[in-house]
């Protein structure tokens, strides 16, 4: 069966997965973590054994290397890799769907750079590696962008001097497309009249971010042209008055950028809750009786379900909420606070069915009062990357 190479690279790690663009698990997965320190390793996790390896080249194109090498090594494997598809957080608005990546690609893919400074060098560094010791392989972009290519310019535009958009692009972008494409292909398996339907979906992982979807398309999003904008995360604080950007850096006497990375990287459920940015270690602390994890939880919770209202006002109706990523799934907690403050819109989560909404599986957790139905789903950004990739080989190759 022809598999794909799915390759997530960030600027200290490279997750892989070898996926077949079923729902069959990974053949092979793991990470190489800590490139650029003489601490980096690749750890590979096949058939429920993990080995970790030391990685003497410890850059990307060392763990691309390794991950070649076991493939090599472990010839009498089924692996038949056919293509390798790459994760890219921003596509700016060059690209609305997923690409065989050629030479103008990937500079289209560096230009977007300025807005994802963290990621797509790093994504671009990941291709051209690839590219290099997997050269007789296609390469496809999958962005997380590309899903918000629909929004109206009304919904993506920001009230400030339009000359800034036609200038410099600053628009809001979105970000997590990849997961909620999944989403909504999944949500239309399990509801026919899907199609026709309107859908909010709460991402909440370490990045959080609301979408609401009509008619399997992306109408509004909370994240803007940064991933920091919408959701309180777990150290991003989310949408804010910008004037406190200007407060901070005089205050602490530090630069526009020192007081972005406060934002970015000390705020959120880390920065309420003191203890961590990790929702799990929050929960347990509150259940210990820790206010500053019972305000923390709240205020996410609070934050989470305003911005679900509030891209809710693109939709005619709500016919479901879906819950996902490591908090939406996991995360009884979260999901009944978010719920509760959803009321006004007529849902009404059933307590019991949330409780125990088995782990790695979809679940309804909706009282058949509701006037929404509610599911948990969980992500599989993975496997739309291999999907992407796998067609888009279909389609350019030779007849
Ligand atoms: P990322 O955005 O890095 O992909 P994930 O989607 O993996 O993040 O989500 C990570 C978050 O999920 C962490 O805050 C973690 O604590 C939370 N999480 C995972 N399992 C649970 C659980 N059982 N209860 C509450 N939170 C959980």
């Amino acid at each position: 069966m022809p598999q794909i190479l799915v390759v997530n690279c960030g600027s200290s790690s490279l997750k892989f997965a070898i996926m077949d663009g079923t729902d069959n698990p990974p053949i092979l997965e793991g990470i190489a973590e800590r490139l650029g320190s003489e601490h980096s390793a690749i750890t590979f996790k096949y058939a429920g054994n993990k080995t970790v390896q030391p990685l003497h080249d410890n850059d990307h194109r060392g763990a691309v290397t390794a991950i070649k090498h076991w493939i090599n090594s472990n010839s009498t494997l089924p692996i038949n890799l056919v293509g390798i598809g790459h994760r890219v957080v921003h596509g700016g608005e060059t690209f609305s769907q997923s690409v065989v990546i050629n030479p103008t690609v990937l500079e289209s893919i560096k230009d977007c750079a300025r807005f994802a400074p963290l990621h797509n060098p790093a994504h671009a560094k990941g291709i051209e590696v690839a590219q290099a010791l997997f050269g007789d392989l296609p390469h496809v972009a999958v962005f997380d962008t590309a899903f918000h290519q629909t929004l109206d310019a009304d919904q993506y535009l920001y009230p400030i001097p339009m000359r800034l958009y036609r200038e410099h692009n600053f628009r809001k972008y979105g970000f997590h497309g990849t997961s909620y494409r999944y989403i909504a292909q999944k949500l239309a398996t399990l509801d026919l009249d899907f199609a026709s339907q309107n859908t909010l979906v709460a991402h909440l992982g370490n990045g959080a971010s609301v979408c609401a979807i009509k008619a399997g398309k992306s109408v509004d999003t909370s994240m803007g042209i940064t991933p920091l904008e919408g959701l309180m995360m777990g150290t991003r604080s989310g949408s804010l008055d910008p004037s406190l950007l200007a407060f901070i850096s005089d205050a602490e006497n530090i630069s526009m950028k020192d007081a972005l990375d406060i934002l970015n990287k000390e705020s959120g459920l880390k920065g309420i809750s003191e203890i961590s940015n990790d929702c799990r270690s929050i929960e347990t602390a509150q259940a210990a009786g820790d206010d500053r994890a019972e305000l923390a939880l709240n205020m996410f919770a609070s934050r989470a379900a305003k911005h679900l209202a509030s891209v809710a006002t693109n939709l005619e109706s709500v016919d479901h909420i879906v819950f996902t990523g490591g908090i939406g799934e996991n995360s009884p907690v979260i999901r009944e606070k978010i719920c509760r403050r959803l009321a006004m819109m007529g849902v009404w989560l059933d307590l019991h069915a949330n409780q125990i909404s088995p782990r790695g599986e979809v679940s309804m957790i909706s009282d058949n009062r509701s006037n929404t139905s509610i599911w948990v789903i969980p992500t599989n950004e993975e496997l739309l990357i291999a999907q992407d990739t796998l067609s888009l080989i279909a389609d350019t190759a030779p007849e």
